[in-house]
């Protein structure tokens, strides 16, 4: 793997959301390709802790709640201060909150919003002025299919997370010339918390296998190649692109 160009050894990576999930998934992954990774969360991430030792990597775990933008500076510092450097962002932490249109409230609005867009932004906005005095890094966001669907009784995570591939594109612009990558992950329909609700609802978990060409569930783990490739010099000439790993939902 030494001279591979998918190979991350020596990169720092920081994963948001990083306890659990599709996080979990992308930071072990990294760590497996050679990074060292700064875990943020809200809850201690003792589990992917002890999956990054076990990948022979450092981690570094850093409590932040990605509600507000109070953290986004600290998270760079003390990446930086633990692991070294700043080479790899993924923006992976994110809520979701369902109701009719007509009765979406304003606070499920801001909150799906503050996190998955506003927090994104400013935290990404840290990261890449540490990036640029540096000579460079990677950017990767974590969309969704409503990135590209409308979806239903998702009005603030579809806008958050359409508004997720606009920023994805617009950094990738103002970003390139300085060696900086941006570009996103969407995930299909992946078994995590984030989709118990619809695992559990035996109709709604019908419907979405029967859409599903490769026909089941996406898991955490089968993110991890797509985001060590946008991670890696394999991927130094890719910029704004939106990877689906989706089973081949979208191909429908
Ligand atoms: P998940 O298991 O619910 O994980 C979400 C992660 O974000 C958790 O670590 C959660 O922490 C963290 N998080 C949420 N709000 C936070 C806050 N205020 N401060 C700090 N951390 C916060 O769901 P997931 O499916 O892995 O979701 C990860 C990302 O993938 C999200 O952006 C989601 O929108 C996206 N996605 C998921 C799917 C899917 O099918 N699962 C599909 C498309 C996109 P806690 O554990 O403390 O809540």
């Amino acid at each position: 793997m030494s001279n591979s160009p998918f190979n991350l050894t020596g990169k720092v990576a920081i994963v948001t959301g990083a306890n659990t999930g599709i996080g979990q998934g992308i930071a072990v992954a990294l760590a497996q390709a050679g990074a060292d990774v700064a875990l943020v969360a809200r809850r201690d991430p003792a589990e992917t802790v002890s999956m990054i030792e076990a990948a022979g990597r450092k981690s570094a775990v850093i409590m932040a709640d990605l509600a507000t933008t109070e953290p986004c500076e600290r998270i760079i510092a003390e990446t930086k201060a633990a692991l070294g450097s700043v080479d790899i962002l993924v923006n992976n932490a994110g809520i979701i909150r369902r109701n009719d249109a007509l009765d979406f409230t304003e606070d499920d609005w801001d909150a799906v919003m503050d996190t998955n867009l506003k927090v994104l932004f400013f935290l990404t906005q840290a990261a890449g002025r540490e990036m640029a005095a540096n000579g460079g890094g990677s950017v990767i966001n974590v969309a969704s299919m409503l990135t590209f669907q409308g979806g239903i009784r998702v009005a603030s995570y579809t806008a958050s997370k359409s508004g997720v591939g606009g920023l994805t594109k617009l950094l990738a612009n103002e970003w390139a010339g300085k060696d900086i990558n941006v570009n996103a992950i969407a995930p299909g329909y992946i078994a995590t918390n984030n989709t118990a609700a619809l695992q559990a609802d035996e109709d709604r978990n019908r419907q979405i296998l029967e859409r599903i060409p490769v026909g089941r569930w996406g898991d955490p783990s089968d993110l991890g190649g797509a985001a060590v490739f946008l991670a890696s010099d394999a991927a130094k000439y890719v910029h704004g692109h939106i990877l689906a790993v989706d089973g081949g939902w979208l191909a429908r």
